[in-house]
């Protein structure tokens, strides 16, 4: 039986609903997972569909582009819990649209203040730990950044409160979320060190320390319990409180699995290292290409001055003219020599004289681009110039490397609001499952973004900006980027792959300023990654093409391929998104369409 109401109170009824809730008037669309999307009000790209789907939520609901980013963030903790969450660091760009100003947050992991040059030297040998020792152990864990990032964006920021910003996180990690293959293949890549921490075991392994089933539903009460208290309390309950002394604790005395045959080193974090630790503001690294202005990340990340400089390199030839294998081999060599700088200059400001107006200023750039020739060099790695003016140009010697051991899974996710703001955030927790250490009872593990350091230099007298040191934070290559064109927001996009960010990035704008791709197809295009190495790492279909013999048969150029056990996850480079910010108030938002099993592209309102 239908029931009548009298006008009166159903009219009361739609007031008080729309007060309530003033935006649930308009029901939303039905969101699916797929690669791009375009229409309007506001747009996400992220490597999940949940997460993409809690910043479309935070949009909807009246929260602008910072707002959304902290929610994507914190859902990708839940839902991708080997690359991101709270335990992890990052670094965010955003494009103010009321100050038209770009600015930065870095969030990046923090050496304990006992750190020293020696972190990662063996005292029984005087020699450098093994990578993967270094790995799972206390040593590689730095004082997160993640939550000082969300919490200090949305208070600068954000048009809402860091707790509704929670929300949603905390809605997923109660109710769970499906397991995909690609959450499996991650797990079978980090089984040794998942499997030698209990509580890693407990909340991501079976009962027999083995990967989940896909399908299956992977709660995390105890992060949804973490995530309330930081909504309830602020991001004191970790900055200075109970939940910064628990992760000292456990960097201190790492709850190993008694079973485990790994031999794990305690860390050096104390509560104090936790209570001191502050997110940075940043003035963004700034270019001019073609016309277009590149915002990027300053150090500690290498991001902003490497893809810069390659982009002054790449000013000087007209890439967009030239056959398509000149145009990427101006690219490949433009790289190299921008790494070859990176590798030689860039550390944490804040403790080493990084040269930036030099390694961004295009009179650099022409004494560097004088030594791309007619083909690939031979004598490698190629050296550093010197980015310190009156610049003498084309050094020729050979330099010693480095050795460079940054992981390949992180994630980048972008946001863009109905008023204008942009966001641009990449964040980590080093390698997949970081430390593979979580804490106790809270749901998340920690980083191991301590070994992005360089164990040791070179050699003895080569010097080395990026050695670890009491309150400094490891060169990054993470890349956030922004690029505006006559003043207003015209792309964004990022990606993770450790160093392979830059090239990947680098990538991605010559594809769509160059080469006039459309942003997906910019995304979608095989990937090579140039590092000053004696060979470029390339994807199976770059690797496989007939650009890439003419590569080599002409520019002697040699490419390599990921062989491995975790393929095809290592054979990708980089899971990459983006926002076309097209005219009219339009986005198109951009995720992988096959990389790490796709990512998730939304829009406010489709169409
Ligand atoms: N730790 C790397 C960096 O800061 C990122 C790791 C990754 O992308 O997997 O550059």
């Amino acid at each position: 039986m239908r029931i009548r109401r009298p006008f009166a109170v159903i009219t009361a009824l739609v007031l008080s609903a729309s007060l309530a809730a003033p935006h649930a008037s308009a029901r939303a669309p039905r969101y699916v997972k797929q690669p791009t999307a375009t229409g309007t009000g506001g747009a996400v790209a992220s490597a999940d569909f949940d997460a993409s789907k809690a910043g479309i939520q935070v949009l909807r609901d009246g929260g602008n582009a910072i707002d959304a980013a902290v929610a994507v963030a914190a859902t990708l903790g839940v839902t991708e819990p080997f690359v991101a969450g709270p335990g992890g660091g990052g670094f965010m760009v955003i494009y103010l649209a009321n100050t038209h100003q770009v600015v930065t947050i870095d969030g990046r992991e923090m050496c304990p203040d006992a750190c020293s040059s020696d972190l990662f030297i063996d005292p029984a040998t005087g020699k450098p730990l093994a990578f993967e020792d270094a790995r799972h152990s206390g040593l590689s864990v730095g004082v997160p950044g993640m939550v000082a990032t969300w919490d200090s964006a949305v208070r600068q920021y954000g048009a809402r409160s860091f707790k509704s910003d929670l929300q949603p996180a905390i809605g997923v990690a109660q109710r769970g979320f499906t397991i995909d293959s690609t959450f499996v293949q991650q797990e079978q890549a980090a089984l040794p060190d998942l499997q030698a921490f209990t509580p890693s075991r407990k909340l991501f392994l079976t009962p027999a320390g083995q990967p989940l089933p896909v399908g299956s539903t992977l709660r995390n009460p105890d992060l949804a319990d973490t995530y309330r208290q930081l909504a309830n309390r602020g991001a004191s309950f970790l900055y200075g409180g109970p939940l910064g002394n628990e992760i000292a604790r456990t960097v201190q005395a790492p709850p190993v699995w008694p079973g485990t045959t790994l031999t794990v080193r305690p860390g050096i974090m104390t509560p104090s290292d936790v209570a001191h630790y502050q997110a940075k503001n940043r003035p963004p690294t700034h270019v001019n290409y073609r016309g277009l202005d590149v915002y990027g990340m300053a150090p500690p990340s290498s991001g902003g001055l490497t893809t810069g400089e390659a982009l002054n390199i790449l000013s000087g030839f007209k890439l967009s003219a030239e056959s398509r294998t000149t145009a990427l081999f101006h690219y490949l060599e433009a790289s190299r020599l921008a790494y070859a700088d990176r590798n030689a200059y860039i550390g944490d400001s804040d403790f080493e004289p990084v040269p930036q107006q030099g390694l961004l200023d295009p009179k650099f750039a022409a004494t560097r681009r004088c030594l791309i020739g007619d083909t690939a060099p031979t004598m490698l790695p190629v050296a550093p110039g010197d980015p310190h003016a009156p610049y003498a140009p084309c050094p020729q010697a050979a330099a010693a490397a480095n050795p460079v051991h940054e992981g390949t899974e992180t994630n980048h996710l972008v946001v863009a609001d109905k008023w204008g703001n942009v966001v641009s955030y990449t964040n980590t927790i080093e390698q997949l499952a970081g430390s593979g250490i979580t804490v106790p009872g809270r749901g998340f593990l920690l980083n191991n973004e301590m070994t992005d350091f360089d164990f040791a230099p070179a050699t003895p007298v080569t010097y080395d900006p990026n050695l670890p040191d009491g309150g400094k934070r490891p060169r990054s290559s993470m890349s956030p980027t922004i690029v505006l064109k006559n003043g207003r927001p015209d792309l964004t996009v990022g990606s993770p792959g450790g160093a392979t960010i830059i090239t990947t990035v680098l990538q991605i704008l010559l594809n769509y300023i160059d080469f006039k791709m459309s942003l997906p197809q910019a995304l979608a295009a095989p990937r090579a990654s140039q590092r000053n190495g004696a060979t470029t790492f390339a994807e199976p279909d770059f690797f496989n093409s007939p650009v890439a013999a003419r590569l080599t048969s002409r520019y002697g150029e040699a490419f390599t391929q990921q062989t491995g056990p975790v393929l095809p996850l290592n054979s990708w480079i980089g899971n990459a998104t983006g926002i076309d910010l097209l005219p009219g108030g339009r986005f198109q938002a951009v995720a992988e369409p096959v990389r790490s099993g796709g990512g998730s592209a939304l829009v406010v309102n489709p169409g």
